[in-house]
Protein backbone atom coordinates (compact mmCIF):
# COMPACT_ATOMS: atom_id res chain seq x y z
CA UNK A 1 0.00 0.00 0.00
CA UNK A 2 1.29 3.17 -0.51
CA UNK A 3 1.63 5.63 1.73
CA UNK A 4 -0.73 7.91 0.17
CA UNK A 5 -3.34 5.70 -0.27
CA UNK A 6 -6.44 5.92 2.15
CA UNK A 7 -7.65 2.98 4.25
CA UNK A 8 -10.99 1.87 3.60
CA UNK A 9 -11.77 1.11 7.67
CA UNK A 10 -11.34 4.17 9.67
CA UNK A 11 -13.31 2.65 12.29
CA UNK A 12 -9.86 1.70 14.87
CA UNK A 13 -8.21 4.82 15.38
CA UNK A 14 -10.62 6.90 18.06
CA UNK A 15 -9.00 10.58 16.71
CA UNK A 16 -8.27 12.90 19.36
CA UNK A 17 -10.47 15.95 20.22
CA UNK A 18 -12.70 15.29 16.77
CA UNK A 19 -15.83 14.18 16.08
CA UNK A 20 -14.84 10.76 14.66
CA UNK A 21 -18.50 9.36 13.77
CA UNK A 22 -19.12 12.84 11.64
CA UNK A 23 -14.95 12.62 10.60
CA UNK A 24 -15.35 9.16 9.40
CA UNK A 25 -18.11 9.88 7.04
CA UNK A 26 -16.34 12.44 5.45
CA UNK A 27 -12.57 12.21 6.00
CA UNK A 28 -10.57 15.19 5.59
CA UNK A 29 -7.03 13.38 5.03
CA UNK A 30 -3.88 15.58 4.55
CA UNK A 31 -0.95 13.14 2.86
CA UNK A 32 1.98 15.55 1.99
CA UNK A 33 2.95 18.88 3.11
CA UNK A 34 5.60 21.17 2.02
CA UNK A 35 6.50 24.90 3.68
CA UNK A 36 3.01 26.81 3.20
CA UNK A 37 0.63 24.15 1.99
CA UNK A 38 -0.59 20.47 2.46
CA UNK A 39 -1.81 18.51 0.18
CA UNK A 40 -4.95 16.34 0.48
CA UNK A 41 -5.61 12.88 0.00
CA UNK A 42 -7.29 13.76 -3.40
CA UNK A 43 -4.25 15.91 -4.55
CA UNK A 44 -5.54 19.53 -3.61
CA UNK A 45 -3.18 21.82 -1.61
CA UNK A 46 -4.24 23.92 1.27
CA UNK A 47 -2.69 26.47 2.64
CA UNK A 48 -1.78 26.07 6.48
CA UNK A 49 -3.38 28.82 8.45
CA UNK A 50 -2.54 27.51 12.00
CA UNK A 51 0.66 26.04 11.52
CA UNK A 52 -0.95 22.28 12.01
CA UNK A 53 -1.56 22.88 15.39
CA UNK A 54 0.00 26.04 16.53
CA UNK A 55 3.63 24.25 16.62
CA UNK A 56 5.08 24.28 12.40
CA UNK A 57 6.73 27.72 12.75
CA UNK A 58 8.97 26.98 10.48
CA UNK A 59 7.04 25.73 7.85
CA UNK A 60 6.69 22.53 6.63
CA UNK A 61 9.25 19.60 5.81
CA UNK A 62 11.81 22.10 5.89
CA UNK A 63 15.13 20.42 5.17
CA UNK A 64 17.91 21.12 7.46
CA UNK A 65 15.43 19.61 10.01
CA UNK A 66 14.10 16.70 7.78
CA UNK A 67 17.95 15.93 7.19
CA UNK A 68 18.82 15.99 11.14
CA UNK A 69 16.06 13.48 12.14
CA UNK A 70 17.30 11.03 9.37
CA UNK A 71 20.59 11.42 10.46
CA UNK A 72 20.35 10.88 13.85
CA UNK A 73 17.82 7.75 13.66
CA UNK A 74 20.81 6.31 11.61
CA UNK A 75 23.51 7.54 13.97
CA UNK A 76 22.06 7.20 17.54
CA UNK A 77 18.05 6.09 17.64
CA UNK A 78 17.77 5.88 21.29
CA UNK A 79 19.87 6.52 24.78
CA UNK A 80 18.05 5.85 28.32
CA UNK A 81 17.37 8.51 29.81
CA UNK A 82 17.83 7.80 33.46
CA UNK A 83 21.86 7.76 34.17
CA UNK A 84 23.01 8.04 30.36
CA UNK A 85 23.38 11.04 28.59
CA UNK A 86 23.68 11.95 24.86
CA UNK A 87 25.38 15.17 23.59
CA UNK A 88 22.39 16.56 21.35
CA UNK A 89 20.51 16.60 24.30
CA UNK A 90 22.41 18.70 26.57
CA UNK A 91 23.30 21.14 22.81
CA UNK A 92 20.20 21.42 22.62
CA UNK A 93 19.01 22.89 26.49
CA UNK A 94 22.35 25.11 25.94
CA UNK A 95 20.35 26.49 23.17
CA UNK A 96 17.12 27.13 24.80
CA UNK A 97 18.78 29.16 27.34
CA UNK A 98 20.19 31.24 24.74
CA UNK A 99 17.25 32.31 23.27
CA UNK A 100 15.45 32.49 26.59
CA UNK A 101 14.70 35.11 29.13
CA UNK A 102 17.47 36.20 31.27
CA UNK A 103 17.63 33.79 34.50
CA UNK A 104 15.55 31.03 32.87
CA UNK A 105 18.78 29.16 33.14
CA UNK A 106 17.37 24.86 33.24
CA UNK A 107 15.97 22.68 31.15
CA UNK A 108 13.61 19.43 31.88
CA UNK A 109 12.64 17.84 28.77
CA UNK A 110 9.34 16.21 28.31
CA UNK A 111 6.98 14.73 25.03
CA UNK A 112 4.56 17.06 25.02
CA UNK A 113 2.61 20.76 26.22
CA UNK A 114 0.54 18.80 28.53
CA UNK A 115 3.65 16.65 29.75
CA UNK A 116 5.46 20.08 30.22
CA UNK A 117 2.43 21.49 32.39
CA UNK A 118 2.65 18.78 34.66
CA UNK A 119 6.57 18.91 34.93
CA UNK A 120 6.48 22.49 35.90
CA UNK A 121 3.49 22.12 38.21
CA UNK A 122 5.39 19.35 40.30
CA UNK A 123 8.94 21.44 40.11
CA UNK A 124 6.89 24.07 41.81
CA UNK A 125 5.67 21.52 44.32
CA UNK A 126 8.30 19.69 44.97
CA UNK A 127 10.66 23.40 45.36
CA UNK A 128 8.56 24.43 47.58
CA UNK A 129 8.73 21.88 49.90
CA UNK A 130 13.16 21.79 49.14
CA UNK A 131 12.49 25.54 50.25
CA UNK A 132 10.74 24.16 53.52
CA UNK A 133 7.12 25.40 52.33
CA UNK A 134 5.84 22.04 52.15
CA UNK A 135 2.37 23.66 53.12
CA UNK A 136 2.39 25.38 49.90
CA UNK A 137 0.29 22.85 47.69
CA UNK A 138 -2.47 24.99 46.05
CA UNK A 139 -1.88 25.74 42.60
CA UNK A 140 -3.94 28.42 40.79
CA UNK A 141 -4.87 28.82 37.22
CA UNK A 142 -7.25 30.45 35.58
CA UNK A 143 -10.98 29.70 33.95
CA UNK A 144 -11.03 29.35 30.19
CA UNK A 145 -6.90 28.52 30.52
CA UNK A 146 -5.75 25.33 28.48
CA UNK A 147 -3.13 23.65 29.65
CA UNK A 148 -2.89 20.21 28.42
CA UNK A 149 -4.98 17.40 29.42
CA UNK A 150 -3.54 15.33 31.86
CA UNK A 151 -4.83 15.71 35.55
CA UNK A 152 -2.57 18.43 36.57
CA UNK A 153 -3.51 20.44 33.47
CA UNK A 154 -7.39 20.33 33.24
CA UNK A 155 -6.63 21.15 37.45
CA UNK A 156 -5.95 24.18 36.86
CA UNK A 157 -6.96 24.36 33.52
CA UNK A 158 -10.62 26.58 33.24
CA UNK A 159 -12.47 24.96 30.29
CA UNK A 160 -15.59 22.89 31.27
CA UNK A 161 -15.57 20.38 29.31
CA UNK A 162 -12.07 19.22 29.07
CA UNK A 163 -13.21 18.79 33.44
CA UNK A 164 -16.43 17.74 34.08
CA UNK A 165 -16.21 13.75 33.02
CA UNK A 166 -13.14 12.86 35.06
CA UNK A 167 -14.14 13.19 38.84
CA UNK A 168 -12.62 15.82 41.41
CA UNK A 169 -9.29 16.34 39.46
CA UNK A 170 -6.23 17.55 42.00
CA UNK A 171 -7.78 19.27 44.99
CA UNK A 172 -6.79 22.48 46.47
CA UNK A 173 -6.80 24.01 43.20
CA UNK A 174 -8.06 27.69 42.60
CA UNK A 175 -8.98 29.37 39.47
CA UNK A 176 -8.52 33.24 38.77
CA UNK A 177 -11.35 34.77 35.83
CA UNK A 178 -10.23 35.36 32.12
CA UNK A 179 -9.54 38.45 31.04
CA UNK A 180 -11.69 38.35 27.70
CA UNK A 181 -14.39 40.91 27.59
CA UNK A 182 -16.51 42.03 24.57
CA UNK A 183 -18.65 44.09 26.13
CA UNK A 184 -15.44 46.25 26.60
CA UNK A 185 -13.14 45.64 24.30
CA UNK A 186 -14.73 44.07 21.11
CA UNK A 187 -12.60 44.83 17.82
CA UNK A 188 -9.49 45.61 19.65
CA UNK A 189 -5.88 45.72 18.05
CA UNK A 190 -3.30 44.26 20.24
CA UNK A 191 -3.70 44.11 23.69
CA UNK A 192 -7.52 45.34 25.09
CA UNK A 193 -7.53 48.40 26.78
CA UNK A 194 -9.74 47.32 29.74
CA UNK A 195 -9.45 44.46 32.30
CA UNK A 196 -5.89 45.09 34.20
CA UNK A 197 -7.82 45.15 37.36
CA UNK A 198 -8.68 41.67 37.20
CA UNK A 199 -5.05 40.77 37.89
CA UNK A 200 -6.22 41.72 41.10
CA UNK A 201 -8.26 38.77 41.88
CA UNK A 202 -5.04 36.67 42.54
CA UNK A 203 -4.82 39.23 45.66
CA UNK A 204 -8.65 37.97 46.93
CA UNK A 205 -7.43 34.42 46.34
CA UNK A 206 -4.24 34.89 48.38
CA UNK A 207 -6.16 36.31 51.12
CA UNK A 208 -8.81 33.96 51.42
CA UNK A 209 -6.31 30.59 51.20
CA UNK A 210 -3.35 32.57 52.53
CA UNK A 211 -0.02 32.95 50.70
CA UNK A 212 1.54 30.22 52.85
CA UNK A 213 -0.82 27.75 50.95
CA UNK A 214 -0.08 28.40 48.10
CA UNK A 215 2.97 26.85 45.66
CA UNK A 216 2.23 28.35 42.43
CA UNK A 217 -0.17 30.43 39.73
CA UNK A 218 -0.16 29.26 36.12
CA UNK A 219 -1.47 30.96 32.97
CA UNK A 220 -0.74 31.37 29.28
CA UNK A 221 0.27 34.73 28.64
CA UNK A 222 -2.07 34.65 25.40
CA UNK A 223 -4.48 32.24 26.07
CA UNK A 224 -4.71 30.25 22.54
CA UNK A 225 -6.88 27.64 22.25
CA UNK A 226 -10.07 29.21 23.89
CA UNK A 227 -9.79 31.57 21.03
CA UNK A 228 -7.24 34.04 21.38
CA UNK A 229 -8.11 35.61 24.52
CA UNK A 230 -4.99 38.51 25.00
CA UNK A 231 -4.33 40.49 28.58
CA UNK A 232 -4.84 43.85 28.80
CA UNK A 233 -1.65 46.05 29.15
CA UNK A 234 -0.11 45.78 32.70
CA UNK A 235 -1.91 42.56 33.59
CA UNK A 236 1.15 39.77 33.42
CA UNK A 237 3.70 42.81 35.12
CA UNK A 238 0.68 42.70 38.03
CA UNK A 239 0.43 39.21 38.08
CA UNK A 240 4.29 39.18 38.73
CA UNK A 241 4.42 41.59 41.32
CA UNK A 242 1.31 39.85 43.15
CA UNK A 243 3.17 36.38 43.10
CA UNK A 244 6.57 37.81 43.89
CA UNK A 245 5.49 39.58 47.10
CA UNK A 246 3.73 36.63 48.03
CA UNK A 247 6.32 33.99 47.62
CA UNK A 248 4.27 32.31 45.26
CA UNK A 249 5.89 30.86 41.60
CA UNK A 250 5.11 32.09 38.84
CA UNK A 251 4.41 29.72 35.57
CA UNK A 252 3.88 31.02 31.88
CA UNK A 253 2.78 28.04 29.67
CA UNK A 254 3.88 28.98 26.73
CA UNK A 255 3.33 25.85 24.20
CA UNK A 256 1.71 28.47 21.93
CA UNK A 257 3.51 32.09 22.79
CA UNK A 258 7.35 30.12 22.48
CA UNK A 259 9.25 30.15 19.53
CA UNK A 260 8.73 33.42 18.03
CA UNK A 261 4.70 33.46 17.63
CA UNK A 262 4.31 36.57 18.80
CA UNK A 263 7.26 38.30 17.25
CA UNK A 264 9.49 38.07 19.77
CA UNK A 265 11.10 34.78 20.99
CA UNK A 266 8.82 34.05 23.45
CA UNK A 267 5.57 35.59 25.32
CA UNK A 268 7.51 36.71 28.75
CA UNK A 269 9.64 38.73 26.01
CA UNK A 270 6.63 40.47 24.58
CA UNK A 271 5.39 41.67 27.85
CA UNK A 272 9.12 42.23 29.25
CA UNK A 273 7.45 39.79 32.35
CA UNK A 274 9.91 36.99 33.17
CA UNK A 275 8.00 34.35 34.86
CA UNK A 276 10.06 31.51 37.49
CA UNK A 277 9.50 28.59 35.16
CA UNK A 278 8.10 28.47 31.61
CA UNK A 279 6.65 26.05 29.66
CA UNK A 280 7.17 25.19 26.18
CA UNK A 281 6.36 22.16 23.32
CA UNK A 282 5.10 22.68 19.97
CA UNK A 283 7.02 24.94 17.93
CA UNK A 284 10.30 23.83 19.99
CA UNK A 285 11.02 20.79 17.50
CA UNK A 286 8.69 23.02 14.22
CA UNK A 287 5.87 19.90 15.37
CA UNK A 288 7.64 17.10 13.67
CA UNK A 289 8.98 15.07 16.56
CA UNK A 290 6.69 15.88 19.98
CA UNK A 291 8.76 17.42 22.59
CA UNK A 292 8.75 19.85 25.19
CA UNK A 293 10.80 21.75 27.34
CA UNK A 294 10.44 23.26 31.03
CA UNK A 295 12.77 26.46 31.83
CA UNK A 296 13.35 26.96 35.32
CA UNK A 297 15.38 29.67 37.16
CA UNK A 298 18.34 28.89 38.55
CA UNK A 299 17.15 29.31 42.49
CA UNK A 300 14.65 26.59 41.72
CA UNK A 301 17.23 23.82 40.03
CA UNK A 302 19.82 25.36 42.87
CA UNK A 303 17.17 24.73 45.72
CA UNK A 304 17.27 20.67 44.42
CA UNK A 305 21.03 20.62 44.20
CA UNK A 306 21.55 19.96 48.33
CA UNK A 307 21.24 16.73 49.40
CA UNK A 308 23.83 13.86 48.68
CA UNK A 309 25.38 13.89 45.47
CA UNK A 310 24.65 9.99 44.66
CA UNK A 311 20.89 10.80 45.09
CA UNK A 312 18.54 11.80 42.49
CA UNK A 313 17.64 15.25 43.31
CA UNK A 314 14.09 15.24 41.08
CA UNK A 315 11.76 12.04 41.23
CA UNK A 316 10.48 13.03 37.82
CA UNK A 317 11.32 11.78 34.21
CA UNK A 318 10.32 10.41 30.81
CA UNK A 319 11.65 7.36 28.91
CA UNK A 320 11.61 9.76 25.82
CA UNK A 321 12.77 12.91 27.96
CA UNK A 322 15.88 14.69 25.67
CA UNK A 323 15.33 11.97 23.12
CA UNK A 324 18.15 11.92 20.44
CA UNK A 325 15.73 12.33 17.34
CA UNK A 326 14.25 14.61 19.16
CA UNK A 327 16.40 16.55 20.10
CA UNK A 328 18.30 16.81 16.86
CA UNK A 329 14.88 17.95 15.75
CA UNK A 330 15.46 20.56 17.90
CA UNK A 331 18.68 21.43 17.14
CA UNK A 332 17.57 22.05 13.60
CA UNK A 333 14.57 23.91 14.30
CA UNK A 334 16.35 26.17 16.35
CA UNK A 335 19.10 26.67 13.77
CA UNK A 336 16.40 27.38 10.86
CA UNK A 337 14.77 30.09 13.44
CA UNK A 338 18.14 31.05 13.68
CA UNK A 339 19.27 31.44 10.21
CA UNK A 340 15.88 32.70 8.52
CA UNK A 341 15.23 35.56 11.37
CA UNK A 342 11.91 33.34 12.65
CA UNK A 343 11.96 34.08 15.95
CA UNK A 344 11.06 37.93 15.58
CA UNK A 345 10.07 38.02 12.20
CA UNK A 346 6.31 38.26 12.97
CA UNK A 347 6.89 41.45 14.40
CA UNK A 348 7.77 42.35 10.81
CA UNK A 349 4.35 41.18 9.68
CA UNK A 350 2.41 41.81 12.28
CA UNK A 351 0.76 45.39 11.17
CA UNK A 352 -0.49 43.80 8.04
CA UNK A 353 -2.02 40.81 9.70
CA UNK A 354 -4.04 43.14 12.00
CA UNK A 355 -4.76 45.07 9.04
CA UNK A 356 -6.11 42.25 7.14
CA UNK A 357 -7.83 40.62 9.64
CA UNK A 358 -9.94 43.96 11.00
CA UNK A 359 -10.46 44.37 7.27
CA UNK A 360 -13.52 41.83 8.09
CA UNK A 361 -14.90 43.98 10.90
CA UNK A 362 -18.87 44.01 9.27
CA UNK A 363 -18.95 40.71 7.52
CA UNK A 364 -21.75 38.78 8.67
CA UNK A 365 -22.00 37.60 12.38
CA UNK A 366 -18.48 38.86 13.27
CA UNK A 367 -18.75 40.28 16.78
CA UNK A 368 -15.05 40.83 17.43
CA UNK A 369 -11.70 40.55 15.62
CA UNK A 370 -8.34 40.32 17.92
CA UNK A 371 -4.85 40.08 16.94
CA UNK A 372 -1.31 39.77 18.42
CA UNK A 373 2.08 39.03 16.94
CA UNK A 374 1.22 36.14 14.36
CA UNK A 375 -2.19 35.34 15.96
CA UNK A 376 -5.60 36.23 15.35
CA UNK A 377 -9.06 35.12 16.02
CA UNK A 378 -12.28 36.07 14.44
CA UNK A 379 -15.43 35.37 16.98
CA UNK A 380 -18.75 34.58 15.31
CA UNK A 381 -21.68 35.04 16.75
CA UNK A 382 -23.48 31.52 17.92
CA UNK A 383 -26.42 29.96 16.25
CA UNK A 384 -28.89 30.20 18.69
CA UNK A 385 -29.16 26.69 20.71
CA UNK A 386 -26.21 25.29 18.28
CA UNK A 387 -22.74 26.42 19.49
CA UNK A 388 -19.88 25.92 17.52
CA UNK A 389 -21.84 24.71 14.24
CA UNK A 390 -21.31 28.06 12.60
CA UNK A 391 -17.61 28.21 12.83
CA UNK A 392 -17.38 24.84 12.40
CA UNK A 393 -19.43 24.94 9.32
CA UNK A 394 -16.67 27.52 8.18
CA UNK A 395 -13.94 25.60 8.85
CA UNK A 396 -15.08 22.91 6.26
CA UNK A 397 -16.12 25.49 3.76
CA UNK A 398 -12.22 26.76 4.30
CA UNK A 399 -10.61 23.71 3.73
CA UNK A 400 -13.26 22.60 0.88
CA UNK A 401 -11.74 26.09 -0.50
CA UNK A 402 -7.94 25.28 0.45
CA UNK A 403 -7.70 27.19 3.37
CA UNK A 404 -6.65 25.39 6.88
CA UNK A 405 -8.37 27.69 9.90
CA UNK A 406 -9.01 26.60 13.47
CA UNK A 407 -11.85 26.63 15.59
CA UNK A 408 -13.08 26.55 18.75
CA UNK A 409 -16.39 27.52 20.26
CA UNK A 410 -17.52 29.54 17.11
CA UNK A 411 -14.10 31.56 17.41
CA UNK A 412 -11.84 31.04 14.37
CA UNK A 413 -7.90 31.14 15.09
CA UNK A 414 -5.20 32.00 12.63
CA UNK A 415 -1.77 31.18 13.62
CA UNK A 416 0.04 30.49 10.59
CA UNK A 417 3.43 29.38 10.09
CA UNK A 418 6.16 32.03 10.44
CA UNK A 419 7.13 32.22 6.61
CA UNK A 420 4.70 33.28 5.68
CA UNK A 421 4.33 36.02 3.08
CA UNK A 422 1.36 38.99 2.58
CA UNK A 423 -0.09 36.81 0.11
CA UNK A 424 -1.06 34.13 1.88
CA UNK A 425 -2.13 36.54 4.47
CA UNK A 426 -4.76 37.81 1.66
CA UNK A 427 -5.52 34.19 0.47
CA UNK A 428 -6.44 33.38 4.24
CA UNK A 429 -8.18 36.84 4.89
CA UNK A 430 -9.89 36.79 1.21
CA UNK A 431 -10.89 32.85 1.29
CA UNK A 432 -12.83 33.98 5.32
CA UNK A 433 -14.96 36.89 3.71
CA UNK A 434 -16.28 34.93 1.20
CA UNK A 435 -17.28 32.08 3.59
CA UNK A 436 -18.59 35.09 5.70
N1 LIG B 1 -0.58 24.30 27.02
C1 LIG B 1 -1.02 25.12 26.07
C2 LIG B 1 -1.06 26.59 26.31
C3 LIG B 1 -1.45 24.62 24.84
O1 LIG B 1 -1.92 25.45 23.91
C4 LIG B 1 -1.38 23.23 24.62
C5 LIG B 1 -1.82 22.65 23.33
O2 LIG B 1 -2.44 23.31 22.52
C6 LIG B 1 -0.91 22.40 25.65
C7 LIG B 1 -0.51 22.97 26.83
C8 LIG B 1 -0.88 20.92 25.48
O3 LIG B 1 0.08 20.53 24.56
P1 LIG B 1 0.05 19.05 23.96
O4 LIG B 1 -1.15 18.94 23.10
O5 LIG B 1 1.35 18.96 23.22
O6 LIG B 1 0.02 18.10 25.10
Amino acid sequence: MSNRTVPNDLSAFWMPFTANRQFKKAPRMFVAAKDMYYTTADGRQVLDGTAGLWCVNAGHCRPKIVEAIQNQAAELDYAPAFQMGHPKAFELANRIVDIAPEGLNHVLFTNSGSESVETALKVALAYQRVKGEGARTRLIGRERAYHGVNFGGISVGGIVTNRKMFGTLLTGVDHMPHTHNLSKNAFSKGLPQHGVELADELERIITLHDASTIAAVIVEPVAGSTGVLIPPPGYLQRLREITKKHGILLIFDEVITGYGRLGTPFGADYFGVTPDIMVTAKGLTNGVIPMGAVLVSSEIHDAFMTGPEHVIEFFHGYTYSGNPIASAAGLATLETYKDEGLLTRGAELAPYFEQALHSLKGERHVIDIRNIGLVGAIELESIPGAPTKRAFAAFVKAFEQGVLIRTTGDIIALSPPLIVEKQHIDTIVETLRGIL
